[in-house]
């Protein structure tokens, strides 16, 4: 296994192992690594000859200092996990300094709408920042195929949206989301949850596959109301929003269409800590 910490180092060892056929996969973190992160590094093994995995908290997403302040920084641990998937895996761990080079700002992107919903408006300039680093790792690894995760849906969207836009030769390809045994989706911030508030959380998985069975037969309205409610008899947790969107656009289903795909999703806090997860309606 390699690690690298600045872009200059990796971007001298994939030019000496790597030429325009080489299939070079990606996969971009924020670190504190666990099973949903490995599951994509394994997708990321089977079809690419050279694999890339990025461990950067990126400063210009976080909308919240105190977020950003406790996010877990745990790259020892993470390098032992990422050895348990595979020795042949390129780590790179940059410093902020290294990709903003003294300018820790985000670029400015026109997502055609996608960036005003949901994690777009509850968490302003969100976007801009992930777009930003996405854009600038994309650059320094030129990934021939990078994997993201459908726990962050918006985000996917996004960035096969930068993709596009910005004409970047790279395929973006989605992976499932990877969940807890209470069906809770894994995230880095679970960690920052005691043992009971872990548990409870499944409520958040538990509820949005109510949504689901309930969005067969009711209206996206009466869906988000019974979820509401649901919140309503939870005093620990706090529902930021929940959103039944179309698919592609990610604007809000009004009225269904038979001809539409549905997702619903969801943003709670749970002691201050921010949990999302989504799920497919149809
Ligand atoms: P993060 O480190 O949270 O920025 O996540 C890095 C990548 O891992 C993103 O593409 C996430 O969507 C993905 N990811 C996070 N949690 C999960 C999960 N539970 N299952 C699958 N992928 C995930």
């Amino acid at each position: 296994m390699l690690l690298f910490n600045t872009q200059n180092e990796l971007t001298a060892h994939l030019n000496s192992v790597s030429n325009e056929s080489t299939a070079i996969g990606f996969v971009p973190t924020m670190g504190a690594l666990h099973k949903g992160h490995l599951s994509l590094l394994e997708e990321s093994l089977k079809n690419n000859q050279i694999n890339v995995i990025s461990i950067f908290v990126n400063p210009t997403q976080f909308n919240n200092a105190e977020d950003l302040a406790k996010y877990p920084k745990t790259l020892v641990e993470d390098m032992a996990k990422i050895k348990t998937v595979s020795d042949d895996i390129i780590v790179f761990a940059p410093s902020v300094d290294d990709i903003y080079e003294g300018n820790t700002v985000s670029k400015h992107f026109d997502f055609d709408g996608l960036e005003n919903q949901m994690e777009g408006k509850f968490r302003l300039g969100h976007f801009n920042g992930v777009a930003t680093i996405v854009k600038r790792l994309f650059e320094i690894v030129k990934p021939t195929n990078a994997y993201f995760g459908e726990k962050d849906f918006q985000q996917v969207q996004i960035v096969k949206k930068l993709v596009e836009k910005l004409k970047i030769k790279v395929n973006v390809t989605s992976c499932p989301i990877y969940r807890e045994s209470n069906g809770l989706a894994m995230s880095s911030r679970n960690e920052r949850l005691t043992n009971k508030e872990r548990e409870k959380a499944a409520i958040i998985y538990k509820t949005i596959l109510e949504a689901k069975k309930r969005f067969v037969s009711k209206s996206a309205k009466e869906v988000t109301e019974f979820v509401q409610r649901e919140f309503i008899k939870q005093p620990d947790f706090e529902l930021e929003y929940f959103q039944i969107a179309e698919e592609v656009t990610l604007l809000p289903c009004i009225r269904k269409s038979p001809h539409k795909k549905y997702r619903a999703f969801i943003a709670v806090f749970v002691n201050k800590i921010r949990l999302i997860d989504t799920i497919s309606l149809n």
